[in-house]
């Protein structure tokens, strides 16, 4: 099945590989996906207006094998903005990739991230440029060198979050870390350590980090490190802005907490 996500977020050649899709095309489900409309300047919901079937040249041809689909998306709300998406399908109908866009996918960073990141920000970018292009080799060797730069400060600022009474094993566990320059020995001594708040669902994004870095470079194609890019920075992107959240809403946790004590002493 095409998903959502792979319409609002895959950069162009990332394969999506959730087939069989259904080789007749009447079948595929047409979805409405939620992105950015230059005229109405905001989130909009797109619609698709025609059929997966229908491409340039009129045909109406049903059958999926190894054809490129020219989808189009109007914005719900103005009805004039649109959006165009060439996706191709393999000839065995199990893989799906995006050959063009329209408007291009964006290389923005989220405006947190890009404060946090600071200096590292503009590796980050390249990244993203990399992953524009499907250069996944590229794209994988930024995030992996930003998760290098920053990983004693990640690990450091995780202390704050960890639960009272871990606190002392997390300290202890985060001078160990001191011993290595290796980014994944580093991880793996404290990935076990990691607070609920940190885990969605029960996954440790730490050991997937992991895993991702250990695989590495390792006579990986362009395209297998760019599921592998898309993952690192996923995790990174989740724990940073989980870690600035958590933290400011402990701070005015504490502050309306002692304002509230204050009233209460009569100050
Ligand atoms: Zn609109």
């Amino acid at each position: 099945m095409i998903t959502k996500e792979f319409l609002e977020d895959y950069s162009l050649f990332r394969k999506l590989k959730s087939g069989p899709f259904s080789p007749e095309l009447q079948k595929w489900k047409k979805l409405p996906i939620n992105m950015h409309c230059e005229v109405c300047n905001s989130m909009q919901t797109f619609n698709m207006k025609n059929e997966y079937y229908h491409v340039g040249d009129g045909s109406n041809d049903m059958n999926a094998s190894n054809r490129v689909l020219d989808l189009k998306y109007q914005c719900q709300s103005c009805k004039s903005f649109q959006r165009r998406f060439f996706i191709h399908v393999s000839n065995d109908v199990d893989t799906i990739y995006k050959v063009g866009q329209y408007p291009e996918w964006e290389i923005k960073m989220d405006k947190n991230l890009e404060k946090t990141l600071n200096k590292h920000s503009i590796n980050f970018r390249k990244g993203l440029v990399c992953e524009s292009q499907g250069y996944g080799i590229g794209a994988f060797s930024y995030y992996r060198r930003i998760t290098e730069d920053i990983i004693d400060e990640l690990l450091n600022s995780i202390s704050d979050l960890i639960e009272e009474v871990h606190k002392k094993e997390y300290a202890e566990a985060l001078e160990k870390t001191k011993t290595t320059r290796v980014t994944q020995e580093k991880i793996d001594i404290v990935k076990d350590l990691l607070p609920s708040i940190l885990k969605p669902n029960g996954m440790n994004p730490l050991g997937v980090l992991h895993s991702e870095l250990s695989e590495g470079l390792h006579a990986s194609t362009d395209e297998s490190c760019l599921e592998n890019a898309n993952h690192i920075k996923s995790i990174l992107i989740f724990l940073i802005n989980q870690i600035i959240q958590s933290k400011e809403s402990a701070k005015s946790f504490s502050a309306s907490m002692k304002s509230l004590l204050d009233k209460k002493a009569g100050k």
